[in-house]
């Protein structure tokens, strides 16, 4: 039955138009509609960039002042949307806020105030080049600031807060900062999603561990979910995210202590590890 003051003459309806507005959002049918036409990628010249947590920024200087002067270099050449990591501050706050009881919606805004503290010092040895530190809600400013300034710093959890989803295995959430920047690579269509940690790539074991771990130049994410590896350099759910992903089918994992390792990735030269979905 259609419905005769959604199909009036005028109204600019095609068959996906009637299909959405008259019919059922869960039948299958109409839902395979919607995909025809791949989306828009929206700032397709942009990089992603995440910087690790206890991987990186608790490395502090050391780590972290080479890593600024590369961006600085690379300012005006690459556009960079910069999302941080929690590390280890986050792992203390999810290891109080368990003890405490809380609940996992409450645990995400915990490390969702964890990577801001890593934001904001990025945002503060970022800030004499005009680089903006802006949050979900500002993200409608970003095209504005990337053309202006070419890079933005956002803290990498995904804002879902208290309305993430229980992991099925005990109580930490499991979309982190990985995941959240991942997602802006892939809703925005941006040109690159670089996780830069502190080893080459990814290794057949972690190799702070194992250290006859091999080290894995390209893998489907097929592969690496047969490998069954105990232990991955990027969070699990991210890899579940790329297999239903329209534009960031890829992501790259570099050592970013090694300097130039980010020019490199930013210039689309193969280094590191390369994990695609199949
Ligand atoms: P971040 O600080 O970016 O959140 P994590 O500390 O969560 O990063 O993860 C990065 C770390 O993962 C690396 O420092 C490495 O020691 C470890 N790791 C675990 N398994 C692997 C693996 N299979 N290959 C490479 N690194 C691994
Ligand atoms: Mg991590």
């Amino acid at each position: 039955m259609t419905n005769p003051v959604f199909l009036a003459e005028n109204q600019l309806l095609s068959d996906l138009g009637k299909s959405l507005v008259t019919g059922s959002l869960s039948d299958e049918r109409v839902l395979n509609q919607t995909n025809n036409e791949p989306p828009i990628k929206i700032l397709p010249n942009a990089n992603v960039l995440k910087i690790g947590g206890q991987s990186f920024m608790d490395r502090g200087r050391r780590a972290v002042f080479p890593l600024i002067e590369e961006i600085v270099e690379n300012l005006g050449r690459h556009q960079m949307i910069i999302g941080t990591g929690g590390g280890t501050r986050a792992r203390h706050a999810y290891s109080v806020g368990v003890d405490l009881g809380l609940p996992t919606g409450v645990l995400s805004v915990l490390g969702t105030f964890v990577s801001m503290q890593n934001a904001r010092m990025i945002y503060y040895l970022l800030a004499q080049h005009g680089i903006p530190f802006i949050e979900p809600v500002q993200f409608g400013q970003m095209s504005h600031y990337l053309a202006e300034r070419g890079a933005v710093i956002f803290f990498g959890m995904p804002p879902y807060t208290f309305w993430h989803e229980n992991p099925s295995i005990g109580r930490i959430p499991p979309h982190r900062t990985d995941t959240g920047a991942y997602l802006v690579s892939e809703v925005f269509g941006t040109k690159s999603m670089i996780f830069i940690k502190d080893e080459e790539g990814l290794y057949t074991a972690d190799p702070k561990k194992e250290p006859n771990a091999k080290f894995i130049k390209r893998i489907s994410v097929g592969e690496l979910r047969e490998l069954d590896l105990q232990d991955v350099i990027v969070e699990r759910s991210l890899m579940t995210f790329m297999e239903n992903a329209s534009n960031r089918r890829s992501i790259r994992v570099i050592n970013g202590l090694q300097p130039g390792n980010l020019t490199r990735a930013l210039n689309g030269q193969d280094i590191g590890t390369e994990i695609y979905a199949d």
